[in-house]
């Protein structure tokens, strides 16, 4: 198979042109530009000698023909407000530079490179909405009660777009023998350590609780100390004993993050009558994200009642880790390892569609390094060198599979 660099890299730069802002991309799913961008992917997809469609939920998907048997290779083409180039559409155009190289030089007879952009990866209106409907865990239901920020509703945004009522595309476990999606990383950590790719082992999990404190508002000057009953002093207790517990019961892969503390009434001269804080944390291991959340539970337990605040818990969402498939991790770790190419196997701290596609097919991730770690951003970038060696890798890894 002959990659062609220059055309991929051609075809970021062309790519990154609709919603361009700056050096980044604004891009968020079904605006005019997201439209746009799905448009021209179709077309190129096309021009590559695969049947390609947009689908009832706006994913592009190019299918090879004249095979039973094919790879998946895809990402996503959204992008949060203001974001970076390469999140998404990396993985996307790698899938379609191996698709035009599998093509022109006539390479894997047997085994075809299918090529996919999943809609709203991102969550404007549904996060990961492309890849749940492909793997039937989208209902109709789900796709009227999504809402974006502005509370348009996705079967509106649908309707608009001109997909709905299109046939929804869907995995075909017969004939998708594996799912790759290259991304960056999104991190520092490949550029700290001097590595030039990430092999994903598993994508974290995550966990959300809302710790909420209950007191009584009363005049900040007036009311003596011993007296009041401080929801704010008492939330802001339990926060420090959580990131202390934490430190303790984490394990070296864990993260966590207090996102977002609201007092109310919210004034310098109340006591606050209520507080809420929303605790974020994420693992690889679910027995790790057992114990962190029966943390929080205990740090709560310690303060409840402590004086005349009640303080309590609800847990609000809670994402399972998804393993990659250990056999296409070993593949991506051959093809590092033939090119004499430093890699690093390393959990995914972002979610990525691949979670999603590893419940129904063998699906694997690969990461290249983000400059400075910086995503999410218009200042999100790689180095040109990184970006084509990371294609290289992904279309040995194709190859591999090609040979088993
Ligand atoms: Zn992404």
């Amino acid at each position: 198979m002959q990659l062609n660099h220059a055309r991929l890299l051609n075809s970021l730069k062309q790519l990154a042109q609709f919603g361009k802002v700056g050096t980044g991309v604004n891009r968020l799913s079904f605006t005019s530009e997201d439209r746009a961008a799905r448009q021209w992917l179709l077309e190129h997809m096309r021009a590559a000698g695969l049947d390609a469609e947009i689908d009832g939920i706006g994913n592009v998907y190019g299918r090879a023909r004249g095979v039973d048997k094919a790879v998946l290779i895809g990402s996503h083409t959204d992008s949060v407000p203001k974001g970076g180039w390469l999140d998404g559409t990396l993985g996307v155009l790698y899938g379609l530079e191996i698709a035009r190289a599998r093509n022109e030089s006539k390479a894997l007879p047997d085994l075809g490179v299918d090529v996919i952009s999943f809609a709203d990866e991102e969550g404007s209106y549904r996060a990961l909405a492309g890849s749940l409907s492909f793997c039937g865990e989208l209902s109709d239901t789900d796709i009227e009660s999504a809402r974006n920020t502005h509370g348009i509703s996705l079967t509106h945004a649908l309707a608009e777009a001109g997909y709905a009522g299109r046939p929804r595309a869907r995995v075909d476990p017969g004939r998708h023998l594996a799912y790759f999606e290259g991304h960056i990383e999104q991190g520092p950590r490949l550029e700290v350590e001097a590595q030039k790719i990430g092999i994903v082992t598993t994508i974290v999990g995550i966990r959300r609780s809302r710790i909420t404190c209950t007191g009584q508002a009363d005049h900040a000057g007036t009311t003596p100390m011993h007296l009041r009953k401080d929801a704010g002093a008492t939330a802001i207790k339990i926060s420090a004993n959580v990131l202390e517990r934490f430190a303790q019961a984490g394990s070296a892969l864990s993260v966590w993050n207090l996102g977002h503390i609201v007092f109310e009434p919210g004034a310098g001269n109340v006591v606050p009558s209520s507080a809420q804080v929303l605790v974020e944390f994420r693992d690889p291991q679910q027995e790790v994200l057992e114990r962190l959340e029966s943390e929080i539970n205990a740090a709560v337990a310690e303060f409840h009642g402590q004086q005349g605040v009640t303080s309590e818990v609800a847990h609000l969402l809670s994402i399972a880790p998804a393993d990659m498939d250990a056999s296409l991790v070993k593949t991506i770790e051959t093809a590092t390892q033939q090119r004499a190419v430093p890699a690093l196997r390393m959990p995914s701290g972002a979610g990525h569609d691949a979670m999603v596609l590893s419940r129904y097919i063998p699906s694997a991730m690969m990461f290249i390094p983000s400059i400075g770690g910086r995503s999410h951003d218009v200042a999100e970038d790689t180095r040109q060198e990184d970006i084509c060696l990371g294609v290289d890798i992904l279309a040995d890894a194709v190859e591999l599979v090609a040979q088993q």
